[in-house]
């Protein structure tokens, strides 16, 4: 099959296209209809077809793979690794609902879900799927503000927490965090389960609130808890988004379109078949942990591989050392992650046998050339960049391997997935741009299936945040984009993140990927800073690969960079040398905390902030000086 006929009929014939694509997972009741767009722009995927995302993930492989590995969590903060096959599985979803329900969870309630990446979590995860609870997991590397806010926006029945996280070998005790969310949030659920993994001592618990889930597994060991069929456009799960340019907000996911649109992605984009072995080493509390960590290799009959830790620890290899003990296939990972690996000895690369892992997949935020050709060089495999959102669920952009490899563009993600109607739109007028020039990237509605349904609680939010931009009826999160003539699309950031100097109308990408080009930066943000002249002036902050290296050397020479590669216009004004960036907990540049201090303003809501030591450290440095300019 070659991709331009696959993506053809899905445009063409997405009635059909996606008729057959739903073959692919168990329906209680077929679905009635494929489409309904009779009120856009909302959409309705599979009108009522009945299916449950547990049944599909695992009851329906106990008969041909029982006993082969579904998940399995490898844990270096404790030194643990926990397998368990399809079989294993269900034995503990089935417990696990059976104790959801004991405490009074009933279909269409919500339960958050603030735990660790473990198999506990996914366990939890698909125990709600099964009785028609709508899960809400919250990263568990936020504090109490932001687990309080997604508290009170989801109101759940039920939270389920662990005793405690770990990073980095330091305990992180999660229940004194929830019981401060729960005393400042104004609906607070009725219970707290809690999975004591022994990390954090003696717990404080609240009696007839809080619950420890250990006496309810015994209590539960044998129980059978039948899937609750659901219509397929009912609410699965509710998750939000990283909060990189404001307020997170609430994305609900759908039940059929979602389980057939990563259905249709296992096999078709990550080359997975039943049986093979897929690594994310995202966490189950961002969209990747859910669609590739959980729900998709497990629909698909695959093994999927829960990694908690850090990738630097035991040592630099413990990656590829996961991936020749499971024999991983597909690995799929994101920019920084590479970026840390790169600080490291490449050497670590090389020590293990890699001869079944065929691809590594990133996602996130943008693949800049050097970090794309420095992996793909170390690794010797494919390395396939993936654009796509909280909010589509499974990527928009890609190579689709399982289908056809088309060639490599570095920098560009590629090529649309089936069902997206891609548009690069100019800004100002509306209209098409031709190739080769730089709009808004907008989806043509109906969105296709997997793609969130609304927000939660908030249809009118839906319509303003994503469909409100443009005169015609299209969807944009407001990413910049090109498409080349061959179709691929490149991503140059989000259009916030655009700076006007002197009337020139620059990308803070285009920037950074002429400072990564130098041989000792290890990572670049650029920003925009208010100036009286021009307007703006793009200022750098960046890390070096060797904090031993010469700054003001390092610094004075990325300015020569950027203005040879770009022009003088594009020369930034100053150049700060840290040792660290400020990123989100999804590992995403948080430009906008960086420009604000920079201009001497309040660096704005910090909840979604990784490590106050990056905002430090950039403090830090502005009150010292630059590192060359300025
Ligand atoms: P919020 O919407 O709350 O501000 P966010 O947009 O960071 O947060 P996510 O849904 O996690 O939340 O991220 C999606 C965004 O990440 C995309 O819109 C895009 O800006 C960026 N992104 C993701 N993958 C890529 C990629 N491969 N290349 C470039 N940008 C990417
Ligand atoms: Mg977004």
């Amino acid at each position: 099959m070659r991709y331009e006929d696959l993506y053809r009929r899905s445009i063409e014939q997405p009635e059909a296209f996606w008729a057959e694509a739903a073959t692919a997972i168990d329906w209680n009741v077929p679905p009635q209809r494929i489409l309904d767009y009779a009120n856009p722009p909302f959409r309705k995927w599979f009108v009522g077809g009945t299916t449950n995302l547990c049944h599909n993930a695992v009851d329906r492989h106990l008969a041909e793979r029982g006993d082969q590995l579904a998940l399995v969590g490898w844990s270096s903060e404790t030194g643990s690794v926990r397998e368990l096959t399809f079989r294993q599985l269900h034995r503990e979803v089935n417990t696990f609902a059976a104790a959801l329900q004991s405490l009074g969870v009933d279909r269409g309630d919500r339960v958050v879900v603030y735990m660790p990446h473990t198999v506990d979590a996914a366990i939890a995860m698909l125990a709600c799927a099964r009785i028609g609870a709508v899960h809400s997991v919250v990263f568990g590397g936020f504090a109490s503000h932001n687990l309080a806010l997604r508290i009170d926006d989801a109101r759940p029945k039920v939270l389920v927490c662990a005793d405690a996280g770990s990073r980095g070998g330091k305990v992180i005790p999660f229940k004194p965090m929830v019981d401060e969310a729960l005393a400042r949030a104004e609906h607070p659920p009725v219970h707290v389960l809690v999975v004591n993994r022994g990390l954090a001592g003696e717990l404080p618990m609240r009696p007839g609130r809080d619950v420890e889930y250990g006496p309810l597994r015994e209590a539960h060991a044998k129980a059978e808890v039948p899937v609750e069929w659901l219509e397929s456009n009912e609410p699965s799960y509710i998750l939000y988004t990283s909060g990189t340019t404001g307020k997170p907000k609430g994305v609900q996911r759908d039940v059929g379109g979602y389980a057939v649109a990563l259905a249709l992605s296992m096999w078709s984009i990550y080359d997975i078949r039943p049986g093979q072995v897929m690594f994310s080493t995202s966490d189950i509390g961002w969209v990747v942990g859910h669609s590739y960590n959980v729900y998709g290799p497990l629909i698909a009959g695959a093994t999927s591989i829960l990694y908690e830790g850090l990738p630097t620890s035991p040592d630099p290899g413990i990656w590829w050392r996961i991936c020749e003990r499971y024999g991983v296939r597909t690995m799929f990972s994101s920019p920084t992650a590479v970026r840390v690996l790169k600080k490291q000895d490449p050497s670590w690369l090389q020590r293990y046998d890699l001869s079944r892992l065929q691809y590594l997949f990133l996602a996130g935020e943008p693949l800049d050339e050097p970090t794309a050709g420095w992996i793909t060089g170390a690794l010797g495999k494919t390395v396939i960049d993936n654009y796509w959102q909280t909010e589509t669920g499974w990527p928009v952009l890609t190579l689709m391997p399982g289908v056809e490899m088309r060639p490599v563009k570095l920098g560009s993600p590629g090529l649309p997935s089936p069902g997206y109607r891609l548009r690069v739109i100019d800004e100002a007028t509306g209209q098409d741009v031709g190739p080769g020039e730089k709009g808004v990237l907008a989806i043509q509605p109906p969105l296709p299936p997997g793609c969130l349904t609304t927000v939660w609680g908030n249809d009118e939010r839906f319509i303003a945040s994503y469909f409100g931009h443009f005169k015609e009826l299209l969807y944009s999160s407001l990413d910049w984009a090109i498409r080349d003539e061959d179709g691929y699309t490149f991503i140059l950031g989000r259009t916030d993140d655009v700076i006007n100097v002197a009337g020139h109308r620059l990308g803070t990408r285009e920037i950074e990927e002429s400072v990564s080009s130098h041989p000792s930066v290890a990572e670049a943000a650029v920003i925009g800073v208010h100036d009286e002249v021009k307007g703006q002036v793009p200022v750098v902050f960046a890390t070096l690969k060797r904090s031993d290296g010469d700054a003001a050397e390092s610094a004075a020479q990325m300015m020569r960079t950027v203005t040879e590669q770009l022009g003088a216009v594009a020369r930034p004004s100053r150049v700060y040398v840290v040792n660290a960036l400020p990123k989100t907990r999804s590992g995403k540049l948080l430009r906008r905390s960086l420009q604000a201090l920079a201009e001497h303003r309040d660096p704005g809501d910090l909840s979604t902030l990784d490590d106050p030591n990056a905002l430090e450290e950039v403090r830090r440095a502005l009150e010292r000086g630059a590192d060359a300019g300025g």
